[in-house]
């Protein structure tokens, strides 16, 4: 593959104007939009007349007359589309944390109707958050919380397992689940499953009634572009919205907020899902994020992005193994059906015990910004990039390899500047 190559690949991308729809500082070529999305270009304005007209001008009657009461739902319609369920039920609210506290504590109570399932299975290599709101909400149902490999699915799902809680596709590795057949197998073994769609939602194609799982929950600063710290989303299916026992039940999620009856009478629809006031101004930012997914939908939709995500992340594949070769093991699975939209290396042999983050660091001053996830004994320290087709093209490809071959051959990460470890990586 050469950079002609790739700017002829750019010249024939029917999703290549969508691009316009960001600002991005000149020089950068992002490769984090699985950490924190790129600023829509309409939301400045957007959230601005939200500011002065909504809130400066309409006060307290915009709950009413700039729609903001039922703004959760109307998002979450949004987000519906992205991840296949229908309108109706999703609602875009609280954080992922909070939303998978409210989902895991409603599964549970579900399954544990049935005294033997003690169990609730994840996968050691899960985003950490998702473990410890498991682990607390473990301890307090006096269920056990049972850390597994993927390699140990479907074999772990025993009689004794409650709630079977994954991550789509992985924050570290960039490994995706077949959700439909890891659904199935826990069904077909009585268990529940919860689905955290962090780095899918808006990044690889999802099927939630088609796979019949039974809760998800969604970030909204991720490849949805809403900003940082956007709510979430929460999806259930309906086969249990009726029932689903939220525990952290406020006074939005009451079926008639504005009756201020003192008992709680849960929301008859999404609105459940809900707990207190909503953050209207990040909401407004995360229904731009939306709107730049959903542009797409003309052009193709998530079928036409994941199709471009992977030829971009083969690119980068290809191009790193090409121009580096030895220097690096690839992370993420190779296999197309395995793989998010994001690709994770680890050195080959790694010189100094911060190299990977000292060169992600050399990278970042080069305009090339990734991210770096520290290992432990059981997994390496990663460089990760992630590739969103919204924005992206192949000749970032290429210059991001490029930048790449030039911080490994002038060893630029020996630096002392780029070895020095921020709060956040
Ligand atoms: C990013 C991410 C989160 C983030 O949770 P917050 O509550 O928004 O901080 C949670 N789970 C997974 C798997 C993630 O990738």
């Amino acid at each position: 593959m050469t950079l002609d190559d790739c700017k002829c690949l750019d010249a024939q991308d029917p999703l290549a104007p969508l691009r316009d729809q960001f600002t991005l500082p000149d020089g950068v070529i992002y490769l984090d939009g699985n950490s924190l999305g790129v600023l829509p270009s309409a939301a400045p304005a957007r959230i601005a007349e939200a500011v002065s007209h909504e809130w400066g001008q309409g006060l307290i009657r915009s709950w009413n007359s700039a729609g903001w009461f039922d703004l959760p739902q109307r998002l979450g319609d949004k987000v519906g589309r992205l991840i296949g369920a229908a309108p109706g039920e999703v609602v875009c609210t609280d954080s992922t944390s909070i939303n998978l506290y409210k989902v895991l504590f409603a599964a549970i109570a579900q399954a544990k109707a049935d005294p033997k399932r003690r169990l609730v299975v994840s996968e050691r290599s899960n985003f950490p958050t998702d473990l410890y709101i498991a682990e607390s909400l473990c301890e307090s149902h006096g269920l056990q919380l049972k850390l597994i490999d993927a390699s140990d699915l479907p074999g772990v799902l025993t009689e004794e397992v409650a709630v079977l809680m994954l991550t789509h596709v992985n924050y570290r590795t960039g490994a995706m689940h077949d959700m439909t057949a890891i659904t199935a197998a826990a069904h077909a073994a009585g268990a529940l499953t919860v689905w955290d769609l962090a780095h899918s939602a808006g990044a690889v194609p999802v099927a939630l009634n088609e796979s019949n799982a039974d809760f998800a929950i969604g970030c909204g600063y991720k490849y949805l572009n809403g900003g940082p710290g956007a709510p979430a989303f929460v999806w259930v299916h309906t086969r249990h919205a009726g029932q689903f026992r939220q525990p952290l039940s406020g006074w939005w999620g009451h079926a008639a907020p504005f009756e201020f009856t003192p008992h709680y009478r849960p929301a008859p629809g999404v609105g459940r899902y809900l707990c207190g006031t909503q953050p209207i101004l990040s909401l407004t930012g995360l229904e731009c994020g939306l709107d730049t997914v959903l542009a797409a939908e003309p052009l193709g939709g998530m079928t036409a992005l994941r199709k471009k995500s992977l030829a971009l992340t083969d690119a980068f594949i290809n191009l790193t193994e090409q121009r580096c070769p030895g220097l690096f093991n690839l992370v993420t699975p190779r296999e197309h059906a395995q793989r998010g939209s994001q690709v994770c290396l680890s050195l080959a042999d790694q010189r100094t015990p911060t190299q990977a983050y000292a060169i992600v660091q050399a990278l970042i001053a080069r305009g090339v910004i990734g991210d770096y996830r520290g290992g432990d004994e059981q997994m390496p320290d990663i460089l990760r990039f992630g590739f969103t087709p919204l924005y992206l093209g192949f000749e970032d490809v290429w210059n991001a390899v490029e930048h790449l071959v030039q911080v490994m051959t002038l060893e630029e990460w020996r630096k002392s500047e780029f070895n020095q470890i921020n709060a956040v990586t």
